[in-house]
């Protein structure tokens, strides 16, 4: 080996202060800007694929690029190439305009870039994280011991509730995996179920024949009686129940399960209740909505998406658990390496993830400047404003399909109007609105949310017309 001198650090890489300055205050306006202009702008993108596709495709990386244009080039783009999720008619998804707190924590994060696997190299971190779970399990009512960690998304809550689970109902399941048990590992959910259930049954290895979906009741919630009869019956068939998962707050209308019920059922023979309360957990804010949750109390565990109404950046879940000591029997590992006081709170030690972002920061900043009385206003407000849409369109003909008191509203539209499909395609090239095409207990609707903060009345107004004129049969 020679001894060749060690080169200056990459500048592209690792500007300096001065240009950071420079270049953070650009981004700043411009993100600031930008966030006007979508406000005002078309809900659909309007970029041309095939030019884009090749802009993108001249980017080989030979010849390096100042980083200024690079960012005007890109937020260019995502003006114009993303559904705005930002915009207050889209009526979509639970996907949030993100709250301004949530926004300073990522950069504060990205700052930073703690590892927010192990308190030892992270103690500030992974105490704030775990300061704001139990703050959240308490709001919901669970005993002083619950806990739980963030997760990158409801679906990873929900998986690490089947783990738990698993784990719950046979100590052998650790070493064995599902040989353990003396027949299939089965688990209940309601046919209104988010859909990732399927692919988490096959995750964790029971498989997607053993996602059993209980019949709803004809308005959207799982019936309890049903999901009685199937237990009892897999029970008889050998078959060996580890899971009930209610959902509080179903995606496609906002339904909330009988939780007490399910509950009882799940305690009766010794089922782990989990209660999917993905987007419908942030009404536990509001005194007047949580009533709408009751029975969440008793659950085994819960899963809250932070980034669904409580509208922080993407992708923020939650896992909390009546009794956490479950994550380190399942997740639990030896590593010598690991800055780590093997303190059993430890993110690694608990949790699907290892290296972790720090990502409850956005939910504590958030809640912390809020409060709760901020985000019980913030959920209330959206239910008020679906509220507005409902009065509006049901004295223009159309029906409610679902009685959700959440902010989600399945509609169908007059007689004499086009297919729902037709409707929500002519909808979305109007680029007036998002909306979505559904289907609520065997009916095609038109399913509206409201998912950001600052939709107003002149937005549903904006999408009364919008609908009104796209449902025409002739325009
Ligand atoms: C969104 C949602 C999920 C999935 O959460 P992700 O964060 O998208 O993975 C699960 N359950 C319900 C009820 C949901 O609304």
């Amino acid at each position: 080996m020679t001894n060749e001198a060690i080169p200056p650090p990459v500048p592209a890489l690792f500007p300096p202060r001065e240009q950071r300055e420079r270049v953070d205050d650009y981004l700043t306006r411009a993100l600031a800007d930008v966030t006007q202009r979508v406000k005002a702008g078309p809900v659909m993108p309007d970029i041309d694929m095939a030019r884009f596709r090749e802009a993108l495709g001249a980017f080989d990386f030979r010849e390096p690029k100042p980083l200024e244009p690079l960012l005007e080039w890109v937020i260019d783009c995502m003006e114009h190439g993303t559904v705005h999720m930002t915009h207050p008619r889209y009526f979509g998804l639970f996907n949030p305009a993100p709250t301004f707190p949530s926004e300073c924590a990522d950069r504060i994060a990205g700052c930073f870039n703690p590892q927010l696997a192990s308190s030892g190299s992270s103690p500030v971190p992974v105490a704030i994280e775990a300061h704001v779970i139990r703050a959240i399990a308490r709001r919901a009512g669970l005993p002083g011991g619950a806990g739980g960690h963030f997760t990158t998304s409801g679906s990873e809550a929900n998986y690490t509730a089947l783990v738990c689970a698993l784990t719950r109902a046979n100590p052998r399941f650790a070493t064995e995996g599902v040989r353990a048990f003396a027949g299939p590992a089965v688990m209940y959910t309601s046919k209104e179920c988010q859909p990732a259930w399927h692919k988490i049954a096959h995750q964790a290895g029971i498989g997607r024949q053993s996602l059993r979906l209980v019949d709803t009741d004809g308005t959207g919630r799982m019936d309890a009686t049903k999901l009685s009869a199937m237990v009892e019956d897999d029970l008889r068939d050998g078959a060996v129940p580890v899971l009930i998962s209610p959902t509080a707050g179903t995606t496609g209308a906002g339904m909330v399960d009988p939780l007490e019920a399910c509950a009882r059922i799940a305690r009766e023979h010794g089922i782990w209740c989990h209660v999917d309360a993905a987007w419908g957990g942030a009404a536990l804010c509001s005194d007047r909505l949580k009533g709408e949750l009751a029975g969440i109390e008793q659950a085994d565990s819960v899963t809250i998406d932070a980034h669904k109404w409580f509208a922080t950046t993407m992708g923020c879940g939650m896992f909390i658990a009546r009794e956490p000591s479950v994550l380190n029997e399942a997740f639990g590992v030896g590593a010598d390496f690991m800055p780590s006081t093997a303190s059993s709170i430890d993110p690694y030690l608990n949790s699907v993830q290892w290296s972790r972002r720090f990502m409850g920061l956005r939910l504590f900043l958030a809640l912390g400047t809020a409060g709760w009385a901020g985000y019980g206003t913030h959920v209330e407000r959206a239910v008020k404003v679906i509220d507005q849409l409902k009065l509006t369109l049901t004295h223009l003909g159309w029906t409610a399909a679902n009685q959700s008191h959440l902010a989600v509203l399945c509609l169908i539209p007059p007689p004499e109007s086009l297919p729902v499909r037709e409707i929500v395609r002519r909808l979305l090239d109007s680029g007036h609105a998002w909306a979505a095409a559904a289907t609520f207990e065997g009916r095609s609707v038109t399913r509206v949310c409201v998912t950001h903060g600052e939709t107003s009345v002149e937005d549903v107004s904006e999408l009364a017309v919008a609908l009104q004129q796209a449902r025409a049969l002739s325009r």
